[in-house]
């Protein structure tokens, strides 16, 4: 039997009480697929502080280090806002995706065909909208040198090496061979000398995908198309600061925060997570939407694990549970037949998986 070992970091606020509906999901499809999960929890964020005085203790990376896959809830809370900054729980969070080495962020938008009335465009732009953006997570803009700033002026650098935007237009390029292989890359090649070059490098890596259909949009552009006719992409592959934007706004393409998840991937070992926070505002309460950790849970068995199979049964299932009405109190307005807690979501999710 093959066995996986997951690295559970729960975290703060709801982050425990996602992750545990997560686990419920992926043991139901463990048995349903004759594989097994052993997990090891690893302490990050405040909670970690509180127990350790370090956001991010160092057995947390030892463990996620040994690990096939770490699965992540979220971190943060008022509590520890007035730590100084590199005690705060993001700085954690940002120290992990740094020694894990994560260049890649990926983040699907899918329009779940049960909640287009959830989006705040019209039904019939988002109805069947299906689309991961794959943003380079550790150059660029964000990361260039020199930077710095005066009483009066301020400045960064965007840079990119041919090596940088090689390996990520290698995964956009792998990520579509297992969709619909059509690959956008978002760039801003009018103006910035940076984004000529992103772009024949990305049209150096296509000649090794000849079956995935490549275009170019600018960036300035990327972002109208996304809120005119967000259907006509499959993969959008971008650099740091666009992707950033761009994610952002399609992830509210389907309607919930609670519903999104992502992928964090490098060299060594990927952070799958919900793209919400920690929620303070609901933590306890049992009622935050699951979902969006589920569908984390669905990436990791696809992309770190390679078990295509078992993520194809948990995205069907979670469709199932919204065809048939059930809603989180999120979207509780939305043509939902039956309100249930966070546990009854996974439970039923996990049950669908089952079948
Ligand atoms: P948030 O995403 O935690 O919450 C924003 C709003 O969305 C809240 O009203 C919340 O109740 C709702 N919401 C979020 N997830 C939900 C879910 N699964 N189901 C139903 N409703 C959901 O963002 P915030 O309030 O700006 O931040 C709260 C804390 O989380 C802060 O400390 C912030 O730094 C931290 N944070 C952590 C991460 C992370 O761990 N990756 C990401 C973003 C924010």
């Amino acid at each position: 039997m093959k066995h996986y070992k997951i690295a559970l970091i729960k975290g703060d606020g709801i982050g425990p009480e996602v992750i545990d509906e997560a686990v419920k999901v992926l043991d139901s499809v463990a048995a349903f697929a004759g594989f097994h999960f052993e997990y090891e929890e690893a302490l990050m964020g405040g909670i970690a502080y509180d127990i350790t005085g370090d956001p991010l203790p160092k057995e947390t990376i030892e463990i996620a280090l040994k690990s096939d896959a770490v699965l992540f809830g979220a971190i943060g809370g008022e509590k520890w806002d007035k730590l100084e900054r590199e005690l705060r729980p993001e700085s954690g969070l940002l120290r992990f995706r740094k020694e894990l080495g994560v260049y890649a962020n990926l983040r699907p938008a899918t329009v779940y065909d049960e909640l287009v009335n959830a989006s705040s465009l019209k039904p019939s732009v988002v109805s069947g909208v299906d689309l991961v953006v794959v943003r380079e997570l550790i150059g660029g803009l964000y990361f260039g040198e020199p930077k710095g700033r005066t009483d009066d002026k301020g400045w960064n650098t965007m840079v990119y090496t041919r090596s940088e935007i090689k390996r990520i237009a290698h995964k956009a390029f792998e990520i579509a061979m297992t969709r619909k292989k059509i690959v956008c890359s978002v760039d801003k090649a009018n103006v910035l000398e940076v984004s000529q070059l992103w772009r024949e490098v990305v049209i150096e890596v296509s000649s090794e995908y000849p079956e995935v259909e490549l275009s170019h949009m600018y960036v300035d552009n990327a972002a109208m198309q996304l809120i005119r006719n967000p259907k006509q992409f499959d993969v959008m592959l971008t650099g740091n600061i666009f992707g950033d934007i761009l994610s952002d706004e399609s992830s509210m393409l389907s309607g919930s925060i609670g519903l999104l998840p992502s992928a964090s991937i490098g060299s060594k070992i990927g952070v799958y997570e919900p793209i919400h926070g920690s929620a303070p505002d609901i933590a306890g309460q049992g009622i935050a939407n699951p979902i969006a950790t589920i569908a984390s849970a669905s990436m990791m068995l696809r992309y770190a694990l390679g078990e295509a199979k078992a993520a194809d049964k948990i995205d069907a299932s979670i469709k199932r549970t919204l065809k048939e009405g059930y809603r989180t109190h999120d979207l509780a307005q939305f043509d939902a037949k039956e309100v249930c807690s966070t546990s009854e979501m996974g439970s039923i999710i996990a049950n669908y998986v089952s079948k």
